[in-house]
């Protein structure tokens, strides 16, 4: 046997050491009572250690529930550490959930208290009789903010909670595979199902996903996380920051263009990360406005394919290196990131900028591959798409309450998704299994189509759905959203596709509309794009 020391991994021992080591680092917070908070890795470590004397005068046991509606802040980054680390598990709830939906997670949660941000009152006062289980609702604010109608029985006050409680308090030592967190997909089909993370799987998770192959979160970095800390932990950015000494800056509510920019400048932003959709906001107002960026210099992109405009845009004209990522709520979320190699450096532009466009390699920790419907494995060609499987130490074995049952498939975890890898181990989403289009029993790539289309400059969104169709099963329609004052005609928008495609990719018609449909993480819902046009007939195409 070896003769190291066997220390578990545990998420208190993230603060500890950030405390430590890195206990000047700042923490910057947008409070959604309209000022900013400033404070240090030290104090906030501290504020953790009353939260988890909170937890005991409250009667929260090991392994209990503790739900949060919350935005990226200091007081949720108090929970998080002080939740896990006293060995309860923080269950982060996504807010632009259906109440319905918010009341039935924390249902099944079983979650014994709520803790909110004060922009999520009227939403906890109508869940509230619905919630038997929660025994207390803590408003994540002060006194000053309390309502006074006593409308709401069991609030709590954060600040006076945390004033009460001891600042004294020594983490227990845990078994690193005990529960630490809690956070449900969104559910686009079925009801949501919970993945529930281990103290060991959040620590690796951050381990790997600091390197400079992932994220590269270093001590220089200013990080500010857009991605929020009610859907799967911020892409572990609130463990991997504090780990690695940065200055953390968390914007609170305000998620628009003109409010993103000036926090990034105002508290010198190096690093950030999104889903693509913010990232549009943010480009769109500083283009807009003639705005340059003085400190940002890199940002991951993930959660939905990255628009090659949008990848273009910010390395062209902002000098933004991106980082394509992928992942899911199963997998903590990281999975796998894209970055060039040494021998793409004389490669063409638009040589790397194809590589760059690829959601990349797998994470060290993390396996993939490709398989067909029977199972078997497909080559990595970059060409043959197929089922994509994972396995892993942060991707789960079964879902919280052992929801759908087993879900592996001879120890691989079915992502859902439809992937290529090429030869050098760089993967391409092509697909949602349940987006794919199968035209003539050959396989469509919508994410290709999506992106062609966005590259026309008239186009704001695109999203391709099968339509039914006779003789094919199904083809592909593009539904658009155009442009403020821009116009395009469908004939146009077709030719712009000439030679970008294999003929039989050509999407059969295009569909303007106003809007697309968007769930709780902002991705849009194809699911409900194609109930809309259930009715729709292609043209020309005669129906049985
Ligand atoms: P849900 O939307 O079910 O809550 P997640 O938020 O966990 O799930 O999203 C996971 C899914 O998002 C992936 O399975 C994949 O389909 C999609 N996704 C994530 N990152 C990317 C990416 N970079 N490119 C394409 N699709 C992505």
């Amino acid at each position: 046997m070896g003769r190291m020391m066997d220390q578990p991994l545990l998420i208190s021992s993230i603060i500890r050491f950030a405390a430590r080591h890195y206990g000047g680092s700042e923490i910057v917070s947008r409070r959604v009572e309209g000022d900013m908070h400033r404070y240090t890795v030290r104090e906030c470590e501290a504020r953790a250690r009353r939260v988890a004397n909170v937890l005991r005068a409250q009667g929260i046991a090991l392994g209990e529930r503790v739900g949060t509606l919350a935005w990226n802040g200091y007081r949720h980054l108090e929970l998080y550490y002080g939740v896990s680390g006293a060995g309860a598990v923080l269950h982060t709830i996504n807010p632009r959930l259906h109440p319905e939906q918010i009341a039935y997670i924390v249902n099944h949660a079983d979650d014994q208290l709520l803790f909110f941000d004060l922009t999520f009152l009227p939403l906890v006062a109508a869940i509230a009789p619905l919630c038997p289980t929660v025994k207390a609702f803590v408003l994540m604010s002060d006194r000053a903010h309390m309502p006074s109608d006593g409308s709401m029985p069991n609030l709590l006050c954060y600040e006076d909670l945390l004033a009460a409680a001891a600042e004294d308090y020594e983490w227990p030592e845990l078994d690193e595979r005990a529960a630490a967190s809690l956070c449900y997909t969104s559910g686009t089909t079925g009801n949501p199902k919970g993945a529930l993370y281990s103290h060991r799987s959040t620590v690796l998770h951050a381990y790997a996903s600091a390197m400079p192959n992932a994220l590269n979160v270093a001590g220089r970095d200013v990080v500010l996380p857009v991605v929020p800390m009610f859907h799967v932990n911020a892409w572990g950015l609130p463990y991997s920051v504090l780990l690695s000494g940065a200055k953390l800056v968390l914007p609170g509510a305000a998620l628009d263009g003109k409010s993103l920019y000036d926090l990034f400048e105002a508290e010198g932003v190096t690093f950030s990360a999104g889903v693509p959709t913010v990232w549009l906001g943010l480009v769109n107002y500083a283009l807009q406005n003639r705005l340059t960026f003085s400190t940002f210099r890199r940002t991951v992109i993930g959660g939905a394919a990255c628009p090659p405009a949008l990848m273009d845009t910010l390395i062209d004209h902002f000098g933004i290196e991106v980082i394509h990522a992928w992942g899911m709520t199963e997998m903590s979320p990281l999975g796998t990131t894209c970055g060039l190699l040494a021998r793409h450096r004389d490669l063409p532009v638009a040589g790397q900028r194809a590589v760059l466009r690829k959601q990349g390699h797998a994470i060290f920790g993390v396996d993939m591959k490709i398989v067909d419907d029977a199972g078997n494995e497909l080559p990595w060609d970059g060409l043959t798409f197929g089922h994509l499987l994972v396995k892993g130490p942060w991707i789960i074995s079964r879902y919280f309450r052992d929801e759908g049952g087993d879900v592996l498939q001879d120890g691989w975890f079915p992502t859902g998704d439809v992937a290529t890898i090429d030869a050098d181990g760089y993967m391409q989403i092509t697909d949602r299994s349940k987006d794919v289009i199968k035209s003539g029993g050959e396989w469509i790539g919508s994410i290709d189509l999506e992106n062609i289309a966005m590259a026309h400059p008239a186009v704001l969104q695109a999203a391709c759905i099968g339509v039914r169709h006779p003789k094919w099963d199904e083809r592909p329609v593009l539904v658009v959203v155009r442009r403020p004052e821009a116009e395009v005609t469908r004939e146009e928008l077709l030719r712009f596709f000439d030679g970008k495609v294999a003929k039989f990719w050509m999407p059969d018609d295009v569909l303007f509309v106003e809007s697309l449909p968007t769930g709780a993480t902002g991705k849009i819902q194809k699911n409900r794009l194609r109930e809309q046009f259930r009715d729709y007939r292609l043209p020309g195409a005669c129906q049985k």
